[in-house]
C-alpha cells in the first residue's frame, strides 16, 4: 500500500467507498470523500488534485491559509472543509477560506461564525461536533447539549446546520459512536454525518456516514 502513489491510493479509496455505499443501498455519490491534506505541502496535494479530486479538508486556519489559495487559483472549484476546532478570533479568516466547517461545537464560536458569515455575504456547509465519548480533553459539544446548540444556531442565529460530526475516542469500537451520531442527527432532523477516517469509513458508511474524511490512506503517513 504504502509503494503505491496518491493518486492510486485515491483510486482504491473511492473504490471502497462505492462497495460499501453499495452494501448500504446507497449510491457512491451519496458519499462524499474530503481527502484530509493537513501536514501534506503543495507537492503532495498537486498529483491528487490532478487525478480529478476537488474535496479536500485541513485542521487548521493558518496551514490552510498558507497553501491552498494558490492551489485553488489553479484548480478553481476545489472545496476546503475545516475539520479541526476553531477558535473566534479566527472564524473571519475561517468563512472567508473554507466552504465547509464540521467543528462548531459552542455558542461563541456559531456566533462568530453567524457574525463573519453575515459581513462577507456567504454561506457555509455547518456541522456540529458532538463528543460522542465525553472525553474531557475532546472538542464538541456534550451529546445531551446538542439539541440545545442546534436550537440557537437556528432560531437565533438563523445558521443553517447541516448535519453531525465525531471523532470516536481512540480506545473504543468506532461502530458505537457512529451508531450513536447517527441516531441523534436522526432525532435532530439533521440529514448528514460527517464521521469514519482512514481506519474506519466503512464502518462509518455502514452506519449511514454522508461525509468521510480520508488522510493517510491517500496521503501516505503524517511525518
Ligand atoms: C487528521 C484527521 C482526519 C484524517 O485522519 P486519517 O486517519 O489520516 O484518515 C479526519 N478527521 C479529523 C478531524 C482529523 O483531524
Amino acid at each position: 500500500m504504502s509503494s503505491m502513489r496518491s493518486p492510486d491510493r485515491l483510486a482504491a479509496v473511492r473504490a471502497r467507498i462505492a462497495a460499501a455505499a453499495a452494501a448500504d443501498q446507497r449510491p457512491a455519490e451519496a458519499v462524499r470523500l474530503i481527502a484530509v491534506s493537513k501536514t501534506f505541502g503543495p507537492e503532495h496535494i498537486l498529483p491528487v488534485l490532478d487525478a480529478g479530486h476537488r474535496v479536500f479538508g485541513e485542521n487548521r486556519v493558518q496551514e490552510a491559509k498558507a497553501k491552498w489559495p494558490q492551489l485553488r487559483q489553479r484548480y478553481p472549484g476545489t472545496a476546503l472543509h475545516l475539520i479541526g476546532p476553531l477558535q473566534s478570533n479566527k472564524a473571519r479568516d475561517a468563512v472567508l477560506l473554507f466552504d465547509a466547517i464540521h467543528t462548531v461545537d459552542r455558542p461563541k464560536i456559531a456566533e462568530a461564525i453567524a457574525e463573519a458569515m453575515l459581513k462577507q455575504a456567504r454561506r457555509l456547509e455547518l456541522f456540529i461536533e458532538v463528543n460522542t465519548g465525553e472525553e474531557p480533553q475532546k472538542a464538541g459539544v456534550l451529546p445531551k447539549e446538542a439539541a440545545g446548540l442546534l436550537r440557537l444556531c437556528r432560531e437565533e442565529l438563523k445558521l443553517d446546520i447541516s448535519g453531525l460530526m465525531c471523532i470516536p475516542p481512540h480506545a473504543e469500537p468506532p461502530a458505537i459512536h457512529f451508531a450513536f451520531l447517527a441516531k441523534l442527527a436522526a432525532e435532530l432532523g439533521l440529514p448528514h454525518l460527517s464521521m469514519g477516517m482512514s481506519a474506519d469509513f466503512e464502518t462509518a458508511i455502514k452506519f449511514g456516514a454522508t461525509h468521510v474524511r480520508v488522510g493517510s490512506e491517500i496521503f501516505g503517513p503524517r511525518g
